[in-house]
């Protein structure tokens, strides 16, 4: 059997492997640097970082109506968006789903529900009228924007070849082909009015909607099933462009990054100087089995697809642990048995319910003291707490209130320390477990999009390092840094936005840090595609 050093032991390992130092984060922010200049400097670099032909951002001023249609995350939707032109919009919109055979099937198949969507939204939804410019008419045709978030190699503001699907799409007879033109030709089968002209990647579209009603914005990232950023970079700095008229025409360019590659481990090359992401047993796990291994490797660390799997990982690793089980008295449940059977927004529902502090990023390393947890000196709040989250692991997991497992008297995590064990501390103890274990799943991800958003900051020259005295160069500009953001995660991971700005403090300082506006890209697909679409019109 186990002592209780040994059960401390296991933990405090568990926690050492997740846990990433300002140092590490340093080491990872210049790595994604020197991935970023390869990436611009190059085509088929593993991240990506795609020129979207989009040359500026709106500033609120922009008028139109147009059709959106956003594929690439948990539902399909359609939208239909009006620019008011003062910095506000309005939206109609219908959620769709998109069922797995749908992801896995064959790519026209997936066009066609695409357009059968849009249609039953034009017979259902839709005002008659669309305008451009203020002039309202009966358009012989329905200009449409595309938001269409998977990694894609533009050619043009209205195509784009699709280079690989993400997020659990797999499409067939799709990689290599203009997602436009699949859409097109499925708009032109059922002989429908509707024209794409515009291809936005979700990222894209955050920072266009942002700085559109926020009069301006350098950066756009997602962090929802997926995790991706795109940014206003100067042509000159895009120099896999070469000779195109692109380049020649100067000036800046929205890149769409494509950061959930960064660190792609086959692809990476695999110098002793530089720094990896800490992949624990319970990542490498996640990886092998998921349906790209090796690819997409940031977004394993941080999206909403994936922290669930990771945390359920963990969960059943210390239920299965030997000789003694960890969790649970040994006891596991269908939900946790079955991979990706635990969604994120149950560690956001965990977390909610402790409400307690983070631990600062220099502060205490080491676990919480598992084995010597009694219950009963616990205050009352923290009871309180614990209490919730027993609940929402009964609910959400699939226990039983009477489960035995949860109330039997004779259990082990005060194992063998000669303690008496009582039923109430070991409810209160397993959510502490949970606890902990989506605590630390959630604080690395929230740690690693800081690198991201401290890389772009320092990439487009809005930040520095500190110096070897540990100082950062004092500025006095107080320029806000637009960022648009969207996604469930940030949305509502509780503090998952506060330890992002403890990681960009670490990284760029607090000055910079003060000046970074995180804002809410609302509707950001929608408006997105809309801007882009209003952008093709314009350019002709
Ligand atoms: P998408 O990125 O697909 O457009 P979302 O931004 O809503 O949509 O992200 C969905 C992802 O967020 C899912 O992976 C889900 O597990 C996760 N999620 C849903 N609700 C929450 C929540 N309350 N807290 C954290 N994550 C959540």
């Amino acid at each position: 059997a186990l002592s209780s050093t040994d059960v401390q032991h296991v933990f405090d390992n568990i926690d050492r492997s997740f846990q990433l130092n300002p140092e590490n984060l340093i080491e990872l922010t210049k790595t994604f640097l020197h991935e970023i200049s390869l990436g611009l400097g190059a085509y088929n670099h593993p991240m990506a970082m795609i020129p979207t032909f989009v040359t500026g951002v709106p500033d609120g001023t922009e008028t139109g109506t147009f059709l959106a249609l956003d594929l690439g995350g948990t539902n399909l939707r359609v939208c239909e968006v009006v620019l008011h032109g003062d910095k506000t919009f309005s939206l109609r919109q219908q959620k769709y789903k998109v069922s797995e055979s749908l992801k896995t099937g064959e790519a026209t198949v997936l066009f066609d529900y695409l357009a059968d969507s849009v249609d039953a939204f034009l017979t259902t939804h839709a005002a008659s009228t669309y305008t451009v410019g203020g002039t309202k008419e009966t358009p012989d045709v329905i200009h449409l924007g595309l938001t269409f978030s998977f990694p894609v190699e533009q050619t043009a503001l209205g195509s784009g070849k699709i280079l690989t699907w993400t997020k659990g799409f797999s499409a067939k007879n799709a990689i290599g082909h203009d997602v436009v033109k699949l859409l097109q030709d499925a708009f032109d089968r059922k002989h429908m009015h509707v024209k794409c002209i515009a291809l936005v990647n979700d990222t894209v579209g955050a920072l266009l909607s942002r700085a559109y009603t926020a009069g301006g914005c350098r950066l756009g990232a997602i962090f929802g099933t997926g995790t991706n950023g795109a940014y206003l970079e100067e042509v000159a700095k895009i120099t896999k462009l070469g000779n195109s008229p692109a380049a020649a025409k100067g000036g800046y360019m929205v890149v769409n990054t494509e950061w959930g590659a960064f660190n792609n481990s086959k692809s990476v090359e695999r110098s002793s100087q530089r720094s990896h992401l800490p992949s624990t047993p319970y990542d490498n796990a996640l990886d092998r089995l998921s349906i790209n291994p090796s690819f997409q490797a940031f977004e394993k660390f941080i999206s909403g697809m994936y922290l669930g799997e990771i945390t359920r990982n963990i969960l059943v690793s210390l239920i299965d642990a030997s000789p003694t089980p960890l969790l649970f008295r040994g006891k596991s449940t269908r939900i946790l048995n079955k991979h990706y059977g635990l969604d994120t927004s149950f560690m956001s529902e965990v977390e909610n319910a402790w409400e307690g502090p983070n631990r600062s990023l220099s502060g205490d390393q080491s676990a919480p003291d598992f084995a010597t947890f009694d219950a009963e000196k616990l205050p009352d709040n923290i009871v309180r707490k614990l209490e919730r989250i027993r609940i929402t692991v009964i609910k959400e997991l699939g226990f039983q209130e009477s489960d035995v497992t949860l109330k039997d008297a004779a259990v082990s995590s005060r194992l063998n320390s000669g303690l008496e064990v009582r039923p109430a501390d070991m409810d209160l103890g397993y959510s502490q477990i949970v606890r902990w274990a989506c605590s630390l799943v959630a604080r690395r991800a929230a740690l690693l999009s800081g690198v991201a958003v401290a890389t772009i900051l320092l990439q487009t020259g809005r930040a520095a390092f500190a110096g070897e005295d540990g100082e950062f160069p004092t500025s006095t500009s107080t320029e806000k840094i637009g960022v648009g953001v969207d996604g469930s995660l940030i949305e509502h991971y509780p503090n998952f936005e506060r330890t992002l700005r403890e990681s960009l403090r670490s990284l760029v300082g607090e000055e910079v840090e003060k000046r970074v506006d995180i804002g809410l890209a609302k509707d950001g697909s929608g408006v997105g595609a809309a801007l882009c679409a209003l952008q093709a019109l314009k350019q002709g």
